[in-house]
């Protein structure tokens, strides 16, 4: 059997989206700059999914920038914001310790340039305590960037009042949805949301194509210089065929949104009850407060790059935080910001679900997990000093 298991990754594109996209390329490859009637006809086109996508997320469409993905939306957005921020005098940032590398790494650069960040805790659950970011905050805080959803722990954060703050304070407040959009509810203009990142591959719309949402009033700032597409703010002919089949993947996802999530909901906790009998293994992140398809396991004394490849042999594609596969050996910041020690942390396993998946890939799954865990566990030098009590188990 076959799983694919790793939707916070990527997903598979929806039909709807392909063909409307094929659709584009086909018949409205016009420039929409062009005064002509195919390029016309494209910025009609164009309109219309800046419309829909507007909708999905309650804006309007003049607050809609298309980006070449969740990425870029985050830079454009922190950069954004750091230098209006600067203008006034105001050099602080405040984001959370478990963002995405491209917020993170975003902030380290700023850092470098002379602004001052503050990470605020997750706690053991993952999640941003409102009081600590109401502290946090300054006569100098320029920005407050927390991600809406975790993309390995799947940890929700509390948006509305962590918005509601900043709001309250005048201090811009950002988030990387890239995680959230099509699985929860949200409403920019009336959860106090300026600034928002999303990305179509993480709801079955290509890849290489997102959204920066910025409210009316919020000044944006280029990244790149060049024409005058997106209002003049994000230089570039536009992705067309991308736009539209984000744009048809969003109003599928968005349309079929609660009906899928009690489904997905419905198999994530048939795993994680299942996974929770295998001994010595526990979930990571609060397990009310998360993602409808995400689980993320730590499971001791094993390494979760070779549960990851044993897997992949059954058919399973999953992930796992320690990051290993980028060249370093460093385990997942997003597991040592819970509190994991280094040793620990690294034997962790991330199962990302979406509708198509099956209850019977579910019993699949947890038929098979538990013995590759077994046989890592014989063969592990860690498992073997755990058994002999030379070292205490931390789960
Ligand atoms: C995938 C992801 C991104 C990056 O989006 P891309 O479109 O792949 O650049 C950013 N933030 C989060 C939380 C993500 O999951």
């Amino acid at each position: 059997m076959n799983v694919y298991a790793d939707n916070a990754a990527t997903t598979k594109i929806s039909p709807a989206a392909l063909e409307a996209m094929t659709k584009c390329m086909t018949e409205y490859f016009g420039n929409p700059s062009s005064l002509h009637t195919p390029g016309q006809t494209a910025a009609e086109v164009l309109q219309k999914a800046r419309e829909d996508i507007a909708e999905c997320i309650g804006a309007s469409f003049q607050e809609i920038y298309f980006t070449s993905g969740g990425t870029e939306a985050d830079n454009q957005a922190i950069r954004s914001a750091a230098a209006l921020g600067a203008k006034k005098g105001k050099k602080h940032i405040i984001s959370s310790t478990i963002e995405h590398h491209a917020v993170l790494h975003t902030l380290n650069a700023l850092e470098k340039e002379g602004y001052e960040i503050t990470l605020l805790d997750v706690g053991t659950e993952g999640i941003v305590k409102p009081e600590d970011l109401e502290k946090a905050i300054r006569d100098d805080t320029a920005l407050v960037t927390i991600m809406y959803a975790n993309n390995e722990i799947g940890t929700i954060q509390p948006i509305d009042e962590l918005a509601k703050i900043c709001h309250e304070k005048k201090v811009i407040f950002h988030t990387d949805a890239v995680q959230a959009v099509c699985h929860v509810p949200i409403n920019v203009h009336e959860q106090n949301i300026d600034m928002l990142s999303l990305s179509a591959h993480k709801f079955h719309g290509p890849r290489g194509i997102g959204v920066l949402y910025v409210r009316k009033g919020v000044r944006l700032f280029n990244l790149m210089e060049g024409g005058a597409q997106e209002r003049n703010r994000r230089p570039g002919t536009e992705n067309l065929a991308a736009i539209v089949g984000m744009s048809v993947a969003m109003k599928e996802g968005i349309a079929s949104m609660e009906e899928d999530e009690k489904k997905v909901e419905k198999l994530r906790d048939k795993l994680i009850a299942g996974l929770s009998k295998i001994p010595h293994s526990r979930l990571n992140g609060d397990a009310k407060k998360r993602l409808p398809g995400n689980v993320n396991f730590i499971f001791e004394g094993i390494e979760g790059e070779s549960l990851l490849l044993l897997l992949d042999n059954k058919g399973i594609a999953a992930s796992s935080g320690s990051a290993c596969t980028s060249g370093s050996l460093d385990p997942s910041h997003v597991l040592l910001a819970l509190g994991l020690p280094h040793e620990v942390a690294h034997g962790s396993l991330r199962l990302s679900l979406c509708e198509e998946n099956t209850e019977e890939e579910i019993d699949y799954i947890l038929d098979t997990i538990p013995g590759i865990v077994e046989y890592l566990r014989d063969i592990s030098p860690v498992w073997e000093d755990l058994e002999k009590g030379e070292k205490e188990h931390v789960i």
